[in-house]
């Protein structure tokens, strides 16, 4: 790679390309350049091939609630795209519940419907101060529905207490009506969380699809450049990669922002390092199973909240369509959370996998006596975890560097548990923003 020269070439050094640095190259008018460390873009929105199946890496659907965010997604795949119904539920004591659990009720054991209705309609904790997510989560819920289903699940997906986790981001889960819960638990049927009752997925190709699509027109990016060093010298800023070194007058940060941290000069000051270091991560094991069919598949996805299963999900990904999964197999995809992410050493996969083959197999989630196939891989970046003083560290992150002169964007650029329409969006208004300041 040529050494360039921030006067040279003054244009935007996007650092990581996920759907952050790449949405991001998109919506700017003025040159820029996308540095990724992989072979080729697209981060958590790349696709995975194997055994002829193309999936995401854990299903990503297309959804938002902001109608203008998610018609610009739908638009950019032209007549590679395809509207579906969401058809989940969650596998609890030995029966299916329809997603989201609460909508539901009716589907459970008699006196585990009573217990969950009465307990809602006449909350004991309506009162409880709420500190973290196990009291929100009691005074919302009640204690029967709280305990059934939303800290057994929410416990397993973050791998904390959820007495330890906060509550910022409640506000994504919609909350059910007295009126729908009566109806959930006689057995009158409600959909809840009906801004992802329809989604959209590319037809062919996987989530990438949708990369691909906004890579289309002019990408300016440069693979295996894994950034290694970021240094500021009179007004240009030095990055170092595997590569070779590049230089820009602007730089935006789509990576890991505590990773970048650590290789920032001069170094931050310690309490900004310190901040850094709390900051949490689960990492992510997806276990791709395929078996022969003879059905097509009923349902998306099985959310298992018993904490004695590995997988908190199990999705099958020939429900997003025929071009996806050869005709006579069946894809399913189990999703399975580490604590410590980046930090800690890569898990056996292939024992996680085995292990979660068997526990699908005796749940009868997956049919015994057909032959599988198993693959496994491990995705260090998974999950932000929102534990106890997260959102003040993030803040101080965040300052620092907006003080610092560097832009930060996406999942792990801004560190914040962001879905691809929020990346999307905010990518959009950055662009805005940097093409008026030029
Ligand atoms: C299991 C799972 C399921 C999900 N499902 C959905 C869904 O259904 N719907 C939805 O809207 N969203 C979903 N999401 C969220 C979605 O994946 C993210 O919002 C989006 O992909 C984040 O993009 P990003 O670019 O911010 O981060 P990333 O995709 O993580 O991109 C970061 C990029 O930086 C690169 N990088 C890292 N370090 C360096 C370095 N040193 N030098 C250069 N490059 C580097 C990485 O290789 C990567 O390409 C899901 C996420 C997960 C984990």
């Amino acid at each position: 790679m040529k050494k360039n020269t921030g006067k040279e070439a003054p244009g935007i050094g996007i650092l990581g390309g996920g759907l952050a640095g790449v949405a991001l190259q998109h919506f700017l008018r003025v040159p820029s350049e996308v540095l990724e460390k992989e072979d080729r873009p697209g981060g958590l929105c790349r696709s995975w091939e194997a055994d002829g199946v193309v999936c995401d890496r854990g299903p990503h659907i297309m959804f938002s609630r902001d109608g203008e965010t998610l018609k610009e997604m739908v638009d950019i795949l032209g007549v590679n795209v395809e509207k579906h119904f969401r058809r989940n539920s969650i596998f609890y004591r030995g029966r299916f519940v329809k997603y989201p659990f609460e909508n539901d009720i009716h589907a459970l054991e008699p006196e585990d419907r009573y217990r969950c209705l009465k307990e809602f309609l006449f909350n004991p904790e309506a009162g409880r101060e709420v500190r973290n997510l196990e009291d929100w989560s009691y005074r919302m819920f009640g204690p029967a529905l709280a305990e059934a289903y939303f800290l057994p699940y929410n416990e397993k997906i973050w791998k904390h207490p959820a007495r330890e986790l906060g509550t910022e981001w409640v506000e994504r889960i919609p909350r059910i009506e007295a009126d729908d819960m009566i109806k959930s638990a006689v057995g009158v049927s409600t959909e809840g969380y009906t801004h992802q009752l329809h989604f959209y997925h590319p037809r062919e190709g996987g989530i990438e699809a949708l990369v691909r699509a906004l890579m289309r027109n002019r990408p300016r990016l440069i693979t295996g450049a894994e950034v290694t060093g970021l240094e500021r010298n009179n007004g240009i800023w030095k990055v170092k990669t595997f590569k070779g070194e590049r230089e820009y007058p602007e730089v935006v940060c789509c990576l890991p922002v505590n990773e970048m941290l650590g290789f920032l000069k001069p170094a931050p000051p310690p309490e900004i390092l310190e901040a850094a270091g709390r900051l949490k991560v689960n990492g992510l094991v997806l276990v791709l199973i395929t078996y022969p069919r003879a059905e097509p598949a009923d349902r998306l996805a099985v959310y298992i909240p018993d904490p004695e299963i590995l997988p908190h999900r199990v999705s099958w990904v020939n429900y997003l369509g025929g071009r996806l999964v050869p005709p006579n197999l069946h894809a399913a995809m189990a999703e399975i959370t580490l604590p410590g992410g980046a930090d800690s050493e890569a898990p056996d996969v292939n024992a996680i996998a085995k292990k979660t083959t068997e526990q699908l197999r005796r749940l009868d989630l997956i049919p015994s006596g057909v032959p599988v196939k198993t693959r496994a891989i491990w995705e260090p970046y998974g999950y932000v975890v929102n534990t106890h003083g997260y959102s003040r560290d993030r803040e101080l992150i965040l300052e620092y560097c907006r003080e610092t002169g560097i832009e930060t964007l996406g999942r792990w650029g801004e560190f914040a548990y962001l879905n691809m329409d929020a990346v999307w969006k905010k990518a959009r208004l950055l662009a805005e923003r940097m093409n008026k300041d030029r």
